[in-house]
């Protein structure tokens, strides 16, 4: 019995087709980071490479790993009696939206949450003994980009959880970390001509592929980008 549920498990994962996004020139602020030429093939529904499907597939895992986190985040907060709400968050002009985490309202603040797991490594090189402080650069995007389409929001802040914890470990397995505005970031991705906004938007208009932003294809990110036969064999 329990192979079988394991084999129906497996494939229930590897096989489930999502229904397909409809995205429409839309823009991910949760993937304004990613490479440009790599958005505008997702924005435009291409099919993914075949034999990278399966990883695709199984980054699946990883994102419900992160939205478990996020649900427990919400249950700590009802048991807190904490307010929150989550908020859908679209810009026409830039054809931005996404869908914030929990915004609360905590001592008359209203505070944009972000909630990410990582794994162990990234967690002590950023919060741990490294001490870097320092989110990743598309965590940072993400948030300066609901904290401007949220002008409500007095501020907010990065919930990041340690995915590996396990209990032998000392210290927390939470890090709390606030960001404010940056208008500068603001300013150089959205409101430059060459921001990455403006240019993505520009190649959906008119429907040309952007360059490659990487130049070498067995190397991070293109070596787990799932269109890179597309786009290294293809589109040369
Ligand atoms: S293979 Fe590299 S350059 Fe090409 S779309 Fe993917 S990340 Fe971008």
């Amino acid at each position: 019995m329990s192979d079988q549920l394991l084999t129906q498990l497996t494939q229930e994962l590897l096989h489930y087709q999502e229904p397909k996004r409809e995205r429409s020139n839309w823009i991910y602020i949760s993937e304004i980071k990613e490479c440009i030429r790599k958005q505008y093939y997702a924005i435009n529904n291409t099919e993914p490479d075949t034999d990278r499907i399966p990883n695709f597939e199984k980054a699946k895992f990883t994102m419900a790993y992160g939205n478990l986190f996020e649900t427990y985040l919400t249950q700590l907060l009802d048991r807190l009696k904490i307010p929150w709400k989550k908020h859908r968050i679209e810009n026409e002009e830039l054809h931005l939206h996404g869908e914030t985490d929990p915004i609360i309202k905590y001592h008359d603040k209203e505070i944009i949450l972000e909630a990410k797991g990582i794994h162990q490594r990234q967690f002590d090189l950023l919060y741990g003994n490294a001490k870097l402080n320092i989110p990743p650069d598309a965590y940072y995007s993400q948030l300066q980009a609901y904290l401007y389409m949220h002008p409500q929001a007095d501020y907010g802040a990065f919930i990041i959880g340690n995915r590996n914890m396990n209990p032998q470990d000392k210290g927390p397995p939470f890090f709390l970390q606030e960001i404010q505005r940056d208008k500068l970031w603001y300013d150089v991705n959205f409101q430059e001509p060459d921001g990455r906004i403006p240019k993505l938007n520009l190649f959906l208009d008119t429907h040309q592929l952007p360059p490659r932003e990487f130049d070498n294809r067995t190397k991070a990110p293109c070596s787990y980008c799932i269109f890179n036969r597309r786009c290294w064999e293809k589109d040369v």
